[in-house]
């Protein structure tokens, strides 16, 4: 199942080229009162809602995908966990290029760990990544972004992938520079999900998947998940023994090489085999 969030938060179930318009199965959604659980309700519910959502799709309104404006498949992710440096050859030209590390200390995951970038600077494909501090570079980053099903702490990588709801792409936007990465990669809008969440059912094996980006019809990055240092389970069982994550937790799972400085007036072209692909706006 391929799910959208698209205008004014609706939810959409997408169809090939289409959306169909399910946003009252979100009416089965328990009620909540303050304090508002921190973690993503919907996805939280996913399972659950299914069936209403199969059974609205085929007498609810149709849209085409173009035509509408696409929201961050997750609506309320309580965290986004980050892994720095988790392909070799981004490792390799990370050190080779001083723009790149700003003498930070650059060292392989599994001693650098994982960082947080801010909830709030989640947007989705149909928004623009709006620049700030446009005197330094700013970089683009595709990675594959997983999307936690249900809450799991200490879990084992071989029972890790029971924990995911979904796949998307994640753009990692950075700011190079000397500050902390969590500084650095939290502004609003430096982290774009999209195009939609494509259900774990429907991608039972995330560890082949080619997949790209271009800055206009310039190809930058080229890589395939099978040459991740950790691969998603791996991940999922490094960050859950530090913390616990949540429904709606979203973790980006590094990027490849060929990072390099985007600019206003750009647009980002990224595409995962099997999710699918997504265009973004970079304005100032
Ligand atoms: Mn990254």
């Amino acid at each position: 199942m391929k799910l959208a969030r698209f205008n004014d938060d609706r939810l959409g179930l997408v169809l090939g080229n289409e959306l169909v318009d399910v946003t009252q199965v979100l009416t089965h959604l328990p009620r909540a009162c303050y304090p508002f659980p921190r973690h993503d309700v919907f996805i939280e519910h996913l399972a659950f809602l299914r069936p209403f959502i199969e059974q609205l799709a085929g007498n609810s309104t149709r849209y085409r995908l173009e035509e509408v404006s696409l929201l961050s498949p997750v609506g309320n992710p309580g965290k986004v966990v980050a892994a720095p440096v988790n392909y070799k050859r981004h490792l390799e030209e990370v050190l080779a290029q001083r723009e790149i590390h700003h003498g930070n200390l650059i060292q392989e995951i599994q001693k650098a760990g994982l960082f947080l970038k801010a909830s709030s600077s989640v947007i989705g494909c149909g928004q623009a990544i709006e620049l700030v501090h446009t005197d330094r570079r700013n970089d683009h980053e595709i990675e594959l972004a997983v999307v936690i099903g249900s809450t799991c702490r200490r879990v084992l990588a071989q029972d890790a992938l029971a924990h995911v709801a979904g796949y998307c792409i994640g753009l990692d936007i950075t700011l190079r520079g000397p500050e902390e990465r969590s500084l650095r990669k939290s502004p609003d809008t430096y982290t774009v999900l999209g195009p939609f969440l494509v259900s774990a059912d429907e991608l039972s094996d995330p560890s082949h998947l080619d997949f790209s980006l271009h800055v206009g019809p310039d190809l930058r990055q080229q890589a395939n998940t099978s040459e991740l240092i950790l691969g998603v389970p791996e991940l999922i069982a490094f960050a859950s023994s530090f913390y616990t994550l949540h429904p709606g937790d979203v973790l980006l799972t590094g990027t490849p090489q060929g990072v390099g400085p985007i600019a206003a007036g750009d647009v980002l072209h990224a595409r995962i085999d099997g999710i699918g692909a997504m265009s973004v706006r970079v304005s100032a």
